[in-house]
């Protein structure tokens, strides 16, 4: 079984835009408003010689009715599936009430779990990062989806174990 990495994180974060770039695709629909991706979106990718899979969710917001509840619940459904969890911020946002109600689950399910701090380009990544100790998640890894910025430094780092 390829390890399967799952995507995380508030509605408009960057998981669809990383999603595309990990499998080459363009499948998951990336947008200014969030909510598009209601449940799960499989994909595939390869670093190297190394296969895995990654799923896409819809995002989390804290406190969850209709249809947010549902794509709450696919995405702690993506987190019980995964070998590793990508836990996805906005660098530009800071941290939002919705990032710690996350965080405090994550924390409690012990999954192997990254902080990946998006949209960093534009920042000194120390300066990116900086805020998002506070989740008590470890180390904050600075990246940028839309242009790459240390991508495959990232998931090279996270399939080591693989
Ligand atoms: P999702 O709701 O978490 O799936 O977020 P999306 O992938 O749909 O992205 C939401 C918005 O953030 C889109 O307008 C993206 O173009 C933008 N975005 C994603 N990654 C980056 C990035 O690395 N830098 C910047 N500046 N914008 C990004
Ligand atoms: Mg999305």
């Amino acid at each position: 079984m390829n390890p399967v990495i799952a995507l995380v994180g508030r509605p408009n974060v960057g998981k669809s835009t990383l999603f595309n770039r990990l499998t080459r695709s363009r499948d998951a629909i990336v947008a200014d408003f969030p909510g598009l991706t209601r449940d799960r979106h499989y994909g595939n990718g390869r670093l190297g010689n190394k296969p895995f899979t990654v799923i896409d969710t819809g995002g989390i917001s804290g406190d969850e009715l209709g249809i947010d509840a549902a794509m709450a619940e696919q995405s702690l459904l993506a987190i019980d599936e995964a070998d590793i969890v990508l836990f996805m911020v906005d660098a530009r946002a800071g941290v939002m009430p919705a990032d710690e109600a996350i965080a405090n689950h994550l924390r409690v399910n012990r999954k192997k779990t990254w902080l990946v701090v998006n949209k960093s380009d534009g920042q000194q990544e120390e300066i990116a990062i900086a805020d998002f100790w506070a989740l008590g998640l470890g180390d904050p890894h600075a990246i940028a989806a839309e242009h790459g910025r240390n991508v495959t430094a990232l998931i090279e780092h996270v399939l080591e174990p693989f």
